[in-house]
Parts: structure tokens; sequence; C-alpha cells
């Protein structure tokens, strides 16, 4: 029987970064991982990566008016879906080979195989059993499933089966408007798609306060996307070439024909095969329940990333991953990090960071709001796209920084300097009295506090 003093369950984020910072720090450490080539887990191999391979290589496209107008010379501008599918694959090689070496320096034992729990203190993987003194429990997520349309991989697909498209629809229903739909309702858009949005509650980008998601949805909109919030798919039926849908909108009942239906309706915990009950350990809705400190209720078992109720987000997995190890390493009990920038790549980019509106009045927060739209940035304008606006919310009493949200042009890296502001605990008149370069997209954050 093989004995460890701490099994990482999953390869994804959380746990390969889990296994290597414990292991470099000398404990003697063994990651399993069920999939052979699902080393990176959902983050590399179905998820943040690809999907930004492929919206990356889609804006190339969606330029391309504006390039002319700048007198670019962009005839036969096409995108050839196989080569991007190949190209997706090499780059997910050279990252998977990236994170072996880091296990294999760092000594970590590699173990593939499907783990379950037998006891407290070990698990089955396939005929063998392991021990070890501790566990992380890294398993992460999977698609949740839609209580109707059910995935297919031919004609209703999940956000797995994008990345194996062989060929380029004519029209796609998003079901669900959260990140991941309208980041793939961007892609499919920019590539000349047409493209419609169901999103069941009242507004997309449902974690988002209300007038960053109106803001987004008309952007989406003027750019050829059309959405329909409050609207539940009541009935679906499979032709030969497309899928009938019947949806129960606002304004009642709308039947329209898509050549392919993709189901976002979240992510769902990964504990189906982890026989969690054999450790004892608390689930609720799937989720593993822990402390601040990220033990289970089992001291000697901790979780991390997708598969607990923290933020679903690869950073915020690497956070819990070095707290884990830490706490395990220096028997200490350290709490992740709450200041998550939450990032969704569609066009244009959407990024917050700290409280929003929603969470300052819920707690009771006096605050001030400022707006400045990105219409007024020289940079914005020179890259051929002014659209969305940066919120920016502070205490009211002594203007210290709480918390942003910016929409348009790349965000998900402006949203940094919010975040560097609110750990600084800096005010809106400290920033006020910076240079900011010019002309940049960021001296737009300093425009709007001087
Ligand atoms: P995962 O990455 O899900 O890894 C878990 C691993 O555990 C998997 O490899 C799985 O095979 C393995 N496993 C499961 N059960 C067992 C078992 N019983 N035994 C052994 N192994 C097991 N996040 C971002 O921060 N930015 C983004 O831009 C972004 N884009 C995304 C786009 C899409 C389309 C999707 C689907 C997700 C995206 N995410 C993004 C979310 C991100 O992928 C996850 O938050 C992150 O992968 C979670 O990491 P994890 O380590 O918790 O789990």
């Amino acid at each position: 029987m093989n004995k460890f003093d701490v099994v990482v369950i999953g390869a994804g984020p959380g746990g390969y970064e889990c296994a290597s910072l414990l292991a470099k720090q000398g404990k003697n450490v063994a990651i399993v991982e069920k999939n052979e080539n699902q080393i990176g887990g959902t983050c590399l191999n179905e998820g943040c990566v690809p999907a930004k391979h492929y919206l990356e290589s889609a804006t190339y496209i969606a330029k391309q008016s504006y390039m002319q107008s700048c007198g670019v010379n962009t005839e036969n501008l096409s995108l050839d879906i196989n080569t991007l599918k190949n190209k997706k694959n090499e780059l997910i090689e050279q990252l998977r080979a990236g994170i072996n070496t880091k296990l294999k320096k760092a000594k970590v034992t590699t173990i593939f195989g499907t783990a379950s729990f037998e006891s407290q203190n070990s698990i089955k993987v396939g005929d063998e059993t392991i021990s070890s003194d501790k566990f992380v429990i890294a398993s992460g997520s999977v698609h949740r499933p839609h209580p109707l349309l059910e995935v297919d991989g031919k004609q209703i697909i999940s956000s797995k089966e994008v990345f194996e498209l062989q060929k380029i629809p004519n029209s796609v229903l998003v079901v669900g408007g959260g990140a991941i739909g309208c980041e793939f309702a961007t892609f499919f858009n920019s590539i000349g798609v047409e493209v419609d949005i169901a999103e069941f509650t009242s507004q997309i980008v449902p974690a988002e306060d209300v007038d960053v998601a109106k803001g987004l949805k008309r952007e989406l909109e003027k750019r050829g996307i059309s959405i329909s919030v409050d609207t539940n798919v009541t009935e679906f039926v499979k032709n030969s070439d497309s899928v009938e849908i019947t949806m129960q909108t606002k304004k009642g009942e709308v039947k329209k024909n898509y050549e392919l239906v993709l189901v976002s309706i979240g992510r769902a915990p990964n504990t189906s095969e982890l026989n969690l009950e054999n450790a004892d350990i608390k689930s609720d809705r799937d989720f593993v329940l822990t402390n601040e400190n990220l033990q289970t209720n089992n001291p000697n078992i901790y979780a991390i990333g997708d598969v607990i109720t923290t933020p679903a987000l690869a950073h915020s997995a690497y956070n819990e991953a070095s707290v884990v190890a830490n706490n395990i390493v220096n028997d200490s009990t350290c709490k992740a990090l709450t200041v998550i920038p939450f990032v969704t790549f569609c066009q244009p980019q959407v990024a917050s960071v700290g409280k929003n509106e929603k969470m300052l009045k819920a707690e009771g927060i006096e605050y001030t709001a400022i707006k400045h739209f990105y219409k007024s940035s020289a940079k914005a304008k020179i890259k051929g796209d002014d659209s969305g606006f940066i919120k920016l919310l502070c205490d009211k009493q002594n203007g210290v920084i709480l918390g942003g949200t910016m929409i348009g042009n790349d965000t998900t890296e402006h949203i940094h300097q919010i975040l560097i502001a609110i750990n600084a605990r800096l005010t809106k008149d400290e920033l006020a009295n910076m240079v900011f370069a010019h002309p940049t997209l960021s001296e737009s954050l300093w425009e709007m506090v001087k």
C-alpha cells in the first residue's frame, strides 16, 4: 500500500499548484488525475485557455471593418476552424508540458486514475489503496446539465464541444447569458454566425450590477447579437439539419430554428466519483463544505477550486492552493483572499473587482459611484472601439476605493489597476495625484478621479 504525506485529487489549476507547492516544501506528495490527457484540468483543456485562444483569433475578424476604414486591405480574411483547432491543441500541449515539468521538478508522484475515498485516511485508485495523512480535494467542476436540453455533442453542445467543431454553423442559440455564454456568443458573432442568447434571469452576466449588464447587452446587440432575458426554453424538436426551439419570453411564445444550440447555464461541482460519505465529508448540493481555512469537517481533508462555493475561477483556485499548502506545511489557519477579479472576455470585455453596488447596499456601506465613458479616450478611438465605461465605487466618508467595474477594450487587463488600488487602500484623490501615460486606456482611470 502506498503512503504519502499529502494526496491531491485532481490536476487542474488548484490541484497542480497545491501539489507542487507542498512538494517544494518537503512533503511527500501524490497527485491523482482521472484522465491522462487532462493534466491542467478544465482551465487548460476545455476552459480558460482554449476559449480565450478562440476569442483572440475571432477578434482579428471582428476588426475587419475598422481595419478597412483605416486603409488596411483585408480581402479574403476568413477563419478556418480546423486550423484554429490544431493551433489550440498545439498550445495546450506546450502548456501541459510545462505543468508536467513543474510537477516532476517538485518531485510530485503523478498517479492516473479515478480517486474515491475508502476511509478518512485512504482512497482507492483502480485496485490500489493509497493512504495519506492529509488530502486536498481539487476535483473541479463539470458542465451543469439543462433540465431539458441534453447535450448530444452534435446539435446540442456544451462549451467543451465548441473546441471540437469541424464546421462553422450558420446560426447558434446560446442558452445562458453568464460569462461563458457571452464569451461564446462573441466568438460566433465575430466570425459571422447569427447568434441569439436566451437568458433565464432578468439580466445577462447576472453577478454584475444592473447598469453593467444593461451596458453590455446594448453593446452586444449593436454587434448584431440578439438577446432575450427572462426567457425559458420549454420545448425542442431535432430535425436533420436544425433544432426547432420553443422559448417562453416576456412577450409570449417564440419558435425558431438553429443549426446549433450551446448550453451554458453554469458549472456543477465534480464530486460524483469521490465517495465523500466514506470519509464522512459534508457537502451541500454537491459542493464540498469547508471552513474559512479551507478544511472540510475532517481537519485533515481540505478542498479548493470549483468544487467549493468560492468563485469558480482559475485564479481563485490558485490562491486557495497556496493558502492550503501554507496551512498544511505550517499547521496554520490562513484564509483565502477575497478581493478577486471577475473577468468576462466577450467584446466589449467586462471586469470587476472588490465590492459592487449590490454588495455595498446589502452591507449598508455609504459610497459614491463615479462613471467615466471610454468615448472620450483617444486610445480607445485609435483602437477602433470606444464602447463602455469605468465605474469606481469609493467610501463616501474618506474616498477609499472599494470596488470597480470596467466594460470596454482590454478591461480584463486594466482591472488590475483597481485591484492594486483596493489592496493598497488608495483613495481616489491619491490616484488623481499620479501621472498616467498618454495616450493609453489606463489614463481613463486617472481622468475620472482628477
Ligand atoms: P478543474 O480545472 O476542473 O480540474 C479538476 C481536475 O480533477 C480535472 O482534471 C478532473 O479530471 C479531475 N478529477 C475530477 N474528479 C476526479 C477524481 N475522482 N479522481 C481524479 N481526478 C479527478 N476561469 C478563469 O479564471 N478565467 C477564465 O477565463 C475562464 N474561462 C473559462 C471558460 C470555460 C469555457 C470554462 C468551462 C471555464 C472557465 N474558467 C475560467 C473556469 C476555470 O476553468 C475553473 O475555475 C478552473 O479550471 C477550476 O480549477 P480546479 O482546479 O478547481 O478544477
